[in-house]
């Protein structure tokens, strides 16, 4: 049987990784939150102290990292940091670290190979664009800044974090900024993505309706 590709990117917020999760589990394939990676790359850079500006040091940092999942689980160099990975210092330096060219093609080629031996559902920013280019599905969430970010701090603040409902709409409203202006695969729909906006949509809406979408293709 033929593998099954799933691209779901979008913005921040939107519910990449919540609706991917469930859909994975549905359809018994494997999910892989890109973003996690770049979130993982960034937390090395901060934890050695290295500078966002020095473009040596971050390649040659590049070269010495490995990044794994397992059981659902993001391992940096075989530690497990899926909790380290989501906290605010990381969420407001990641877009930078994902704006370079050369982390882009380090952590796409990875991707690249997670995909190629099995059914997936792969959630980003480029992935209907650039990483998986001939995925079977391309959808492509979208919600309101205002929600997006309060479904964000509900998030964070359920997980124990002190953040403020001004420090997630800043971050937000950055991240999509530079995330979308950046010259390398900038975040953008897919021509051929179909667009869902979550905006007052439950969960389960919105995972009943991308599982028509691939229902009704199968
Ligand atoms: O998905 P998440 O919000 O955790 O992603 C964190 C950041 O990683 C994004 O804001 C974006 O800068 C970067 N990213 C990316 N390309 C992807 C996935 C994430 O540039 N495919």
């Amino acid at each position: 049987m033929r593998n099954l590709i799933i691209a779901i990117d979008g913005p921040a917020g939107a519910g990449k990784s919540t609706i991917s999760k469930i859909i994975a589990e549905k359809l018994n394939i494997e999910y892989i939150d890109t973003g996690a990676m770049y979130r993982a790359v960034t937390l090395k850079i901060i934890r050695k102290g290295i500078s966002l500006n020095d473009d040596d040091a971050i390649e040659c940092m590049l070269k010495e990292t490995e990044i794994d999942f397992i059981n659902g689980r993001i391992y940096l160099d075989g530690e497990d940091v899926s909790k380290d990975i989501r906290t605010i210092e990381v969420s407001s330096k990641v877009s930078d670290v994902a704006a370079k060219s050369y982390v882009r093609q380090r952590l796409v080629e990875i991707q690249k190979n997670m995909a190629a031996k099995k059914s997936v559902i792969m959630d980003g920013r480029d992935i209907g664009t650039n990483v998986l280019k001939d995925a079977n599905y391309k959808i492509f969430l979208t919600a309101s800044v205002e929600e997006r970010a309060k479904r964000r701090y509900k998030e964070m603040i359920e997980k124990g974090s002190n953040v403020t409902f001004e420090d997630v709409c800043k971050d937000i409203e950055n991240r999509d900024r530079i995330d979308s202006t950046r010259k390398v695969n900038p975040l953008r729909k897919a021509d051929d993505a179909i667009e869902v906006d979550t905006t007052s949509k439950s969960i389960d809406e919105v995972v009943d309706e991308i599982l028509s979408i691939v229902n009704k293709r199968e």
